[in-house]
């Protein structure tokens, strides 16, 4: 990974990142069995400015909740205070935006698979903020592997092994020489990406993919509906079909790696002119401004 912090915050501690591992034998390793949030810190002069900790912390919470792990409410608490966080940038002395990645990881060994009662350690480490889709526009192949459904892997829930679907859809992407995957759930209703959500823009509303539509509920395409709505943009959200995609008169992907990203094809076929949108921009723009303003959304860790 580019650019990796010296330190990791291991269970509480601040050790060197090669030494914060957990054993072949966890079942973690074994089953994937770990749970994440990554959450975008900017680099100022004042500290750095986490965008919407509290969410992430919620949804890391969330996530062991719905596969069932126990007594991780207790291990955050003990392990993600915002001091040790503090620290954790201090050791690394970064002067570059930094993403830093949250986990619990069950790293009980060979229990068999079962998720509750199981031992946990907890895990942040940070590493340079560079966007996973070109800036200037990305080109997507929508997947023959469809999006893991509620019922099988929720998507809803971080889970790391859930990951391989993502995995099998991006290389599938990148080996047909596009950027990223579109998933369709299912049903064939379009999901997301392989770690983004996606938008288009119709007459001038904003659509995006329902919570139902087996899509992971981005922070970022929280705060997008939020200052769409302040714009005075019309957004709804509801089932998407990959025809509806390929007509829009814009089409971008959102997420913490992936910030606002133009889509300027999908499957070959060119969304409108092809080029980045107007309202795209906009947004991509007051993402931005969001994201450099100490409001109520940042946490700064000074
Ligand atoms: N979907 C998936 C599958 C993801 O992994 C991500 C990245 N976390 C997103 C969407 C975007 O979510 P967020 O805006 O919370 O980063």
């Amino acid at each position: 990974m580019a650019n990796l912090g010296k330190y990791t915050l291991f269970n509480n501690e601040i050790i060197p990142t090669e030494e914060a591992n957990v054993s072949v034998a966890s079942s973690a390793v074994l089953y994937g069995l770990s749970v994440y949030s990554v959450f975008y810190g900017q680099h100022t002069a004042d500290g750095m400015l986490c965008f919407r900790l509290p969410e992430h912390l919620k949804r890391l919470k969330q996530s062991a909740m719905m596969i069932g792990l126990t007594n991780v409410e207790a291990e955050l608490e003990k392990d993600f205070k915002l001091d040790k966080i503090s620290e954790l940038i201090k050791a690394n002395n970064v002067n570059k935006d930094q993403f830093f990645r949250l986990t619990v990881h069950a790293t009980q060994l060979v229990p068999g698979v079962r998720t509750s009662d199981l031992e946990l350690a907890t895990s942040i480490f940070m590493y340079e903020a560079k966007n996973i889709l070109p800036q200037s526009g990305a080109t997507l192949k929508t997947s023959l592997w469809r999006r893991t459904a509620d019922a099988a892997i929720p998507a809803r829930a971080k889970v790391n092994g859930a990951y391989v679907n993502s995995a099998l859809a991006k290389q599938d992407a990148i080996d047909a020489g596009c950027d990223d995957c579109l998933f369709l759930n299912q049903s064939g209703h379009v999901s997301e990406l392989s770690a983004a959500n996606i938008f288009m823009i119709k007459r001038g509303e904003l659509i995006t993919p329902d919570a139902s539509s087996d899509i992971l509920e981005g922070i970022t395409r929280r705060s997008i509906i939020e200052i769409a709505e302040e714009s005075n943009i019309k957004v709804t959200e509801r089932k998407v079909a990959l025809t509806e995609m390929y007509t829009a008169d814009e089409v971008f992907a959102c997420g913490t790696s992936a910030f606002v990203s133009p889509i300027l094809e999908i499957d070959n076929r060119k969304i409108n002119t092809g080029r980045p949108g107007e309202m795209t921009m906009e947004l991509r723009e007051k993402l931005a401004n969001a994201q450099s303003s100490k409001e109520s959304i940042w946490t700064t860790l000074l």
